[in-house]
């Protein structure tokens, strides 16, 4: 683990960037190019070609290790593109531990890509179960996520990460729903996070991307060597736009929470809301150890309609200041449906046992007045009573 030095307010605007040496620009700017002249044959300026090096994703690596309290940071062209490349870093037979209560877009990638090239997944509820009866010896590596999604489920990340430790397993922790600024899973013993930085990280739902984070030397070689070697980079536009989001990464996560706050107190007393899922109450499950892992509990929120399937998709479907869409993380508050949308690739037996009901709506809290999105959930309540 590396020492941040930096308040996370300071570094999220200054980490990882210097005034661009020849003329002094305060943005790193756009290298817009796919290759760097040479010298002479061989002899280079440290840049040759574009999916092995580029200063503006290079800088947005360096900002982001330093929020994750990182040696090394390596950005990838999706979420996705990262798992993936963190997968081919398993041995041939590699075993997989996940829990349960995973993205819908990982879910698919362990049992639909990488089951069926010699890689075996294993799922269990991380959040409950002891580490030791959950994670066999000869696991390579414990995939968590956390809290998690949909439910805001906590695991404990540093008992987890004791047990790997113990058996020579690596922990990664998808972390994009906390964001470094409510949780640092590497201070905490985990040896990766991943990001999908489409979400908080970049903040203004026009970019996808991912990135990788690491301080264990030998993880850090072998994904900057697969970096180059399988080529999932981010164009440099795609880096530039989200170390530019990156910059109010700690005052939207302020406000996302604050308005994820305002909106439970309302769905607590909201007579057609049967659960409400959000680490914020003694009562939650996951609060003890939210408490203790977390400097926030996030901008996150689901909770079951008492409806049927009907019922929800018209709820979903009438508000006017949410967006109705995928994804999450963005300064527009959005909504969504996991049984119906993001999580429509899990089977629907296995998303019964994890309590993914079909009432079930996902929030995204934006930045908005809170009133507004109050108001708006309120009518749309009212309008899909209807029918
Ligand atoms: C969106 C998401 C991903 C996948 O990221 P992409 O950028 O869409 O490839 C992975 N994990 C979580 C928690 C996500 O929300």
């Amino acid at each position: 683990m590396k020492e941040r030095s930096e308040h996370l307010d300071t570094a999220v605007v200054h980490a990882g960037q210097a005034p661009e040496p020849t003329t002094g620009a305060v943005m790193p700017p756009v290298f817009q190019t796919s290759t760097y002249a040479q010298p002479w044959p061989a002899k280079h300026t440290g840049y040759e070609y574009a999916r092995t090096q580029n200063p503006t994703r290079e800088a947005l690596e360096r900002c982001v290790a330093a929020l994750e309290s990182a040696e090394h940071g390596i950005a990838f062209g999706s979420g996705l593109a990262a798992t993936s490349t963190v997968l081919q870093t398993l041995p041939a037979g590699g075993r997989v531990v996940a829990g349960d209560d995973l993205y819908g877009g990982t879910f698919r990638l362990f049992h639909q890509v990488y089951s069926k090239r010699d890689v075996s997944f294993s799922l269990a509820d991380l959040t409950r179960m002891d580490p030791a009866d959950a994670i066999p010896e000869g696991t390579h590596l414990v995939w968590l996520e956390s809290p998690t999604n949909p439910l805001l489920k906590v695991a404990d990340i540093a008992a987890i990460a004791a047990r790997c430790q113990a058996i020579g397993a690596k922990l990664a922790v998808d972390n994009t729903f906390a964001t470094p600024i409510f949780q640092r899973p590497l201070e905490l013993g985990a040896d990766l996070v991943v990001h999908s930085s489409t979400k908080y990280l970049n903040g203004h739902s026009d970019v996808v991307g991912g990135i990788a984070l690491t301080s264990d030397p030998e993880l850090a070689t072998s994904l900057r060597f697969l970096q180059n070697a399988a080529g999932a980079v981010p164009g440099p536009w795609d880096a530039w736009l989200t170390l530019r989001g990156v910059k109010t990464l700690a005052i939207r996560m302020a406000k996302h929470q604050d308005n994820a706050r305002a909106v439970v107190a309302w769905l607590a007393d909201h007579p057609e809301v049967k659960r409400l899922h959000y680490p914020l109450w003694e009562s939650d499950p996951g609060h003890a150890v939210a408490s203790r892992q977390m400097d926030g509990f996030g901008g996150m929120v689901s909770f079951v309609l008492d409806a049927d399937l009907a019922r929800a998709e018209r709820f979903v479907s009438a508000t006017k200041v949410f967006t109705l869409a995928e994804s999450l993380g963005g300064v527009e508050s959005l909504l969504e449906l996991p049984a119906a949308m993001t999580h429509a690739s899990v089977p629907a037996e296995q998303r019964r046992q994890l309590g993914i009901d079909d009432g079930l709506v996902r929030l995204s809290l934006g930045i908005e007045h809170p009133d507004d999105l109050i108001a708006d959930l309120a009518q749309a309540m009212e309008a899909s009573r209807a029918g």
